[in-house]
């Protein structure tokens, strides 16, 4: 299964297709869902003490590892944009890493 990755780095920024087994977006998937400690269960349980959300934290963080061993890089060109590229590709119009982004609008007030 060939996926489209926009990848925004330090060294520039890339549109990336990569290759990964069928069954990578749902251990993704399930991975998040059991062990991220941002969502869910493990994130209630996550907030109520650091250790916990260490401990998951450090499961979540070596299985997503794991799978992004099974991806293989097809094709990578540097872009000009990472913002102008996910915009076009996602529709993605909204949360932005980057400070002062032209391309996705700041949250007001900032
Ligand atoms: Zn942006």
């Amino acid at each position: 299964m060939k996926l489209v990755q926009v990848w925004s780095h330090k060294d520039g920024d890339h549109l990336v297709i990569v290759n990964v087994p069928w069954w990578h977006q749902l251990a993704e998937n399930t991975t998040n869902t059991l062990f991220c400690p941002c969502h869910g269960f493990t994130g209630w349980l996550s907030k109520k003490s650091d250790k916990v959300e260490g401990f998951f934290y450090s499961i979540w963080n070596n299985l997503i590892g794991k799978l992004y061993n099974h991806e293989k890089e097809l094709f990578k060109v540097p872009i000009e944009s990472a913002c102008v590229a996910s915009v076009a590709i996602y529709g993605d119009d909204g949360f932005c890493f980057r400070d002062n982004c032209e391309v996705h609008p700041q949250e007001p007030g900032e």
